[in-house]
Order: structure tokens, then C-alpha cells, then sequence
């Protein structure tokens, strides 16, 4: 789960790490107010969305002059025209796709005095099953493409979780980075407490680009990402509150809602399958033979009729989806339970697209039959393979 600019940093000035005075903004009216609790001379107007490159993103129809979804402000009127101006539109970065994101929430800060911009993350390393700090003097850009370019500039090492983090961690990346003088301490503190939160708060992804050297020569957060691990979300109330459902693909959130393991992905042909590893076998396969998924879709091994019937609204509900492949191999899941929820989903929301079926396992006669027999132009499939082939022969022609 993602968390908002204005959230993390919050969380990170609750820590003590340094960070700029700001304020959310949700409604227009609000801006002036806002940007006038600040003293100025510079204030900055962020776009809050859950995606980076903000700064050099564009907005849809932008105007000549206009500068992306970060700006800077000379005056508390200005700061209010720039946060009025964004609100409501949608911002398209690297990171949102073509489709961009609706910007709802404004944070206008106080503005900093920039001498350098550093990238530092922490993040779950999974070659190493540790946290790993990813340091680099590189800030400010795009860090995918520094690690492209000159990946010698970035520093990257894991924290041994028996000893947790030690202040040679912080000391580590200061030399690295260049720090100097009362710079180190403050590095060294700062690793210290983002290595707690991390820690504490079951965080997947903590990215600070940039963190600056301010004119004054002190460190600061200028930009905060966080990402935590969905599974122990449950152990963090006050982390669960920050969840903006907005910002979610609404299928999947659907499908949380009913328990199912849905992920919405770009190909044409919607999976419906019981169990992850059968889910992971059917997109492979169907990409084996040509054509792509367009989601991943795990029922789970207990599915009802109900819980069918919604995995299948959701997957029709997709403009994206040309076909669809039903794969389902029963064990605890009866086969005719299954083909039930197909029948009685395909009555609810119609067929516009092929369906391929193919059902093996617990009462699979008894579930081809009901399929045979509901009148339903479904093709029904041998086994895995037949079943991959027939959709996207189906699909493509
Ligand atoms: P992102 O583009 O989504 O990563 O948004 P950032 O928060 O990283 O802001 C993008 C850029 O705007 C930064 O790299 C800075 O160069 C600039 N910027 C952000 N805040 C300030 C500020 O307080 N003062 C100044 N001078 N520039 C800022
Ligand atoms: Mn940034």
C-alpha cells in the first residue's frame, strides 16, 4: 500500500527527520489560507498523486508556460493560483501511464534553498533478505536511469538484521555522498531513525529523491515515497487510515472486497483460475502462445457461486478483455460449483467476448454438463493446454 507525499512526510516529522512545514489543500477555497500560514518568500505547489516525476510530468490540455505538477510560488496569492489551477486535472508522469491521474490533494510547502540534491531509498532486498540503503550524489532524477548510466554512482548495502542498523551504516553513506562537517552527525541520525521506521511500520519502500542540502547546509527530505507490505497493514491502524482508495484501479479494489486475488495487467485475454499456481501457469501459458493476460485472477481454493460471479463481472468489466479462459482445477473447489457461478454470472452480465472453459478434478462431469446444457455458447477444453490454444485462437483469429 502507497501512501501520499504529504502522509509520509508527516510520519517522517513525527520521527524527528527533517522536513519542511506544509499543508494539504482538498479544496480551492482553502489554498490562500493555507499557503498564508507559511511566511514565505518561496513556497512550493505539489501535485499529490501516487506516482513519481511529478516535476517534469504535464498535465492534460496544459497551457503554454505552464510547469508541471510542481511549482514554485513568490507569493501566498501566487501559491494559491498555481494549487487552484491543478486541482481537479489529470497529471501524467513516467510513472501513471498514458491514462495520467486525477490530482485531487494539494501540499503547498514552505520552500527550501536547494545547494544539492541526493538520492537515498530503503528498501526489502530480496536477493539478500535484508533491508538494503541505496545511496547516490545522483538526485533528484530519474534513479532507474542513473543505475543505467553510471551505476558506479550509486552505493548500495544491506543492514545485517542482528545488529540492525549501526552508526558506520550512516557513516558509510556520508563519505559517500560527500558530507561534511556537521553533515555526518546529521546523516547518521537520519539513517538511524528512516532504518526505525522502516523497521516499525513494516514499510516495503521508503525513497527520499531528493534529499537536499539546504542553503543553510543541513539536510532535509525535500520528497517522500512509502510503500508497506499489504500483508501487515492489518498490524498498523494509523497506516491503514492513510489509504487513498482514488488512487487504486477500481477493479482491484472490487476484488478486495470480496476476497479475491485479482492483479489488473495490459494483455487482452481475462484469466479466471483457482489457486496462484495455476493462476501463474495459465499467464505463461497463454503467453506461450501468443497473446497476453490481462490480469491474474485467483478465486482461492473455497470460492462460492457468489465470489464467481463477481470475479466474473470484474473481469468483463475490463474494455481490455477480447476473451476470456476459465481454468479451473477442482480439489477442494467442486467443478460444478464453479461452472454454476460462470452460468449464473454469464446470465447477469451477458457474453460479448469468446469464453474458453476447461475444468478438471471434483464432479467435472457434472460441471461440463451444466455447462453443455445451459444453451451458453461456451467452448469447452481438454486440459490446459487445449484450453490456451482455443482462446487465443478464438482471439486472434
Ligand atoms: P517529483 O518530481 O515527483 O519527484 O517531485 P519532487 O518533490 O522530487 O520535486 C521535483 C523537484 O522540484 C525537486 O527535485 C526540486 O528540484 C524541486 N523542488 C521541490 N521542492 C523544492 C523546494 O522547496 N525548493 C526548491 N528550490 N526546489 C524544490
Ligand atoms: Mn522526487
Amino acid at each position: 500500500m502507497n501512501i501520499h507525499e504529504y502522509q509520509a512526510k508527516a510520519l517522517l516529522r513525527s520521527y524527528g527527520a527533517p522536513v519542511s512545514d506544509g499543508r494539504v489543500v482538498l479544496k480551492a477555497e482553502e489554498a490562500k489560507t493555507k499557503a498564508g500560514e507559511m511566511d514565505g518568500p518561496l513556497w512550493v505547489v505539489k501535485a499529490q498523486i501516487h506516482a513519481g516525476g511529478r516535476g517534469k510530468g504535464k498535465f492534460k490540455e496544459e497551457s503554454a508556460g505552464e510547469a508541471g505538477g510542481v511549482r514554485l510560488a513568490r507569493s501566498v496569492e501566487e501559491a494559491a493560483e498555481e494549487a487552484k489551477k491543478m486541482l481537479g486535472r489529470t497529471l501524467v508522469t513516467k510513472q501513471t501511464g498514458d491514462a495520467g491521474k486525477q490530482v485531487n490533494r494539494i501540499y503547498i510547502e514552505d520552500g527550501s534553498g536547494i545547494q544539492t540534491e541526493m538520492y537515498l531509498a530503503l528498501l526489502v532486498d530480496r536477493q539478500t533478505s535484508r533491508v538494503s540503503f541505496v545511496a547516490s550524489t545522483e538526485g533528484g532524477m530519474d534513479i532507474e536511469e542513473v543505475a543505467e548510466k553510471t551505476p558506479e554512482k550509486i552505493l548500495s548495502f544491506s543492514v545485517d538484521p542482528a545488529t540492525g542498523y549501526q552508526p558506520f551504516h550512516g557513516r558509510r553513506i556520508a563519505f559517500n555522498l560527500g558530507l561534511e562537517g556537521k553533515q555526518v552527525k546529521q546523516c547518521v541520525q537520519l539513517m538511524a531513525t528512516l532504518y526505525q521506521m522502516f523497521v516499525e511500520k513494516d514499510m516495503e519502500m521508503l525513497e527520499i529523491n531528493p534529499l537536499i542540502i539546504t542553503d543553510e547546509g543541513d539536510l532535509k527530505c525535500l520528497d517522500a515515497k512509502m510503500g508497506f507490505d499489504g500483508n501487515a497493514i492489518y498490524r498498523h491502524p494509523d497506516i491503514a487510515e492513510l489509504r487513498d482508495t482514488t488512487e487504486e484501479d477500481p477493479k482491484e479494489l472490487e476484488a478486495s472486497k470480496y476476497d479475491l486475488n485479482y492483479i489488473a495487467l495490459d494483455g487482452e485475454i481475462g484469466c479466471m483460475v483457482n489457486g496462484a499456481g495455476l493462476a501463474m501457469a495459465t499467464m505463461d501459458i497463454i503467453k506461450l502462445y501468443g497473446a497476453e493476460p490481462a490480469n491474474f485472477l485467483d478465486v482461492g481454493g473455497g470460492a462460492t457461486k457468489e465470489k464467481v460471479t463477481e470475479a466474473f463481472k470484474i473481469i468483463t468489466s475490463d474494455p481490455n478483455v477480447k476473451g476470456i479462459l476459465v481454468n479451473i482445477f477442482g480439489g477442494i473447489m467442486r467443478c460444478d460449483v464453479i461452472a454454476e457461478g460462470v452460468i449464473a454470472a454469464v446470465k447477469e452480465v451477458g457474453l460479448k467476448v469468446p469464453l474458453v472453459v476447461r475444468l478438471e478434478g471434483t464432479n467435472v462431469e457434472k460441471g461440463k454438463e451444466i455447462i453443455q446444457n445451459s444453451g451458453l455458447d461456451v467452448i469447452a477444453a481438454d486440459d490446459l493446454k487445449d484450453g490456451a490454444q482455443k482462446i487465443v485462437k478464438a482471439v486472434k483469429g
